[in-house]
């Protein structure tokens, strides 16, 4: 399972990294035995241990790979800022090359991994693993959220704050008060993609399911009478909004001029290649729905377990502040004239500090290290 070979001069690949952006921690993980590699960012502590998911993914190169766990985490530092947690932002990603036929040891590993920060990175599902994973993580480290005995799975919530942050959208761009026969393409039908659908399913969305897994188009098409999209053909097809639930950067400047929606939803982190592409959404007439506002959902329902006994009802409610959140933006970016990501952007930033202390090292974590 291994794929890369750390480098001499580690330090200075991550801290001449674009996305660095003055980064608390990064730790690259090593365990030879059961082959972990994974990076672990801590954006920012200022409001709390820095939190969010674990992706486990098949990256080409480590700076690949290092870029992807240094814009989720920074995202998260705006995420939770933004939701007015008791967190702050941080990420890990698992560095995959193909079948993983030792999953168990992996996640044991990794939880080492996880503990090894000593709280200041905390832990949960994302892309490419599960709540059966993190149950595994919790057997080597206490710092993880969502298992199934506490919040569980964030998805359904997640993709409840998408739903808000579509609908608000929706309201502005077409001026309609609801989603009955409006066009929507999920791209990525997975945990929070095939949520989504059922209740676009349920408010009447004309909906159309893209996935390089076909097996999760056809279940959306079975379930939900989804019309199933090709992959190379998401952006040629017609639609009032796109919404991304894959992965990030599928905004980007060559896919620009192929636009039709007049709105983006989604629930994919980092939507957007680069912040600049907020203006030329703009003034193309599409009204983006910042992915870090309206995906808080699943963290929000996380936050729920700390400091008191996890309650779904409290946790729907907490949800429910995407929607004004969103109405917040929307106003502000209208009297102000600013994009909906420079307001969104505002907004977070009053909320958090500049991280102070940075360390930056790799670090072995074989079965020796003590456990929690
Ligand atoms: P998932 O792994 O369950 O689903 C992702 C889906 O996207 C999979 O079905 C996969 O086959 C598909 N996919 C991958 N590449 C694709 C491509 N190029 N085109 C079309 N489909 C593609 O992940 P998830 O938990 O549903 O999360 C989806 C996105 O939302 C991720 O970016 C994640 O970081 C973000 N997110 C998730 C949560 C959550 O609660 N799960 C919370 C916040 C943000």
């Amino acid at each position: 399972m291994n794929v890369f070979t750390c480098p001499d001069d580690f330090e200075d690949l991550i801290r001449g990294l674009p996305d660095f952006d003055n980064h608390e921690e990064v730790v690259f993980a090593q365990d030879e035995e059961s082959g972990l590699q994974a990076l672990l960012a801590v954006h920012n502590l200022s409001r709390g241990p820095g939190t969010g998911g674990t992706r486990l993914w098949n990256y080409d190169s480590l700076e690949e790979a290092a870029t992807d766990a240094l814009r989720l985490s920074t995202g998260m530092t705006y995420k939770n800022a933004l939701a007015e947690l008791p967190f702050g932002g941080g990420k890990a990603v698992i560095l995959s090359s193909g079948e993983i036929r030792n999953r168990r040891e992996l996640m044991l590993a990794f939880g080492r991994a996880v503990d090894s920060l000593d709280g200041r990175y905390c832990t949960a599902e994302d892309v490419g693993t599960s709540t059966e994973d993190m149950a595994i993580v919790s057997e080597t480290t206490s710092h993880i959220f969502g298992l199934s005995n506490t919040s569980g799975d964030p998805s359904p919530h997640t993709a409840q704050g998408v739903l808000m942050g579509m609908e608000e959208s929706v309201k502005v761009a077409l001026k309609t008060d609801d989603l009955q026969g409006v066009r929507v393409l999920v791209q990525g039908a997975g945990h929070v993609g095939y949520h989504l659908c059922e209740l676009l399913y349920e408010r009447g969305a004309k909906i159309y399911v893209s996935d390089i897994n076909p097996r999760a188009v056809a279940r959306c098409e079975q379930d939900f009478g989804v019309e199933g999209v090709a992959v190379d053909r998401v952006f040629e097809t017609e639609v009032d909004v796109y919404s991304p639930c894959a992965l990030g950067a599928t905004v980007c400047n060559e896919i620009l001029s192929k636009l039709t929606c007049r709105v983006i939803a989604g629930a994919a982190n980092n939507q957007l290649q680069s912040d600049t592409l907020a203006e030329a959404l703009e003034e193309k007439g599409i009204l983006y729905a910042p992915d870090y506002l309206i995906n808080a959902g699943g963290i929000i329902n996380i936050s729920c377990e700390v400091s008191q006994t996890y309650d779904s009802k409290l946790a729907i409610e907490k949800v429910a502040g995407i929607r004004f959140r969103m109405q917040e933006v929307l106003r502000r970016s209208k009297q102000e004239g600013k994009t909906t990501v420079a307001v969104a952007k505002e907004m977070a930033r009053e909320k958090f500090t500049e991280g102070k202390s940075s360390r930056v090292e790799m670090r072995t974590v074989s079965r020796a290290l003590p456990m929690c």
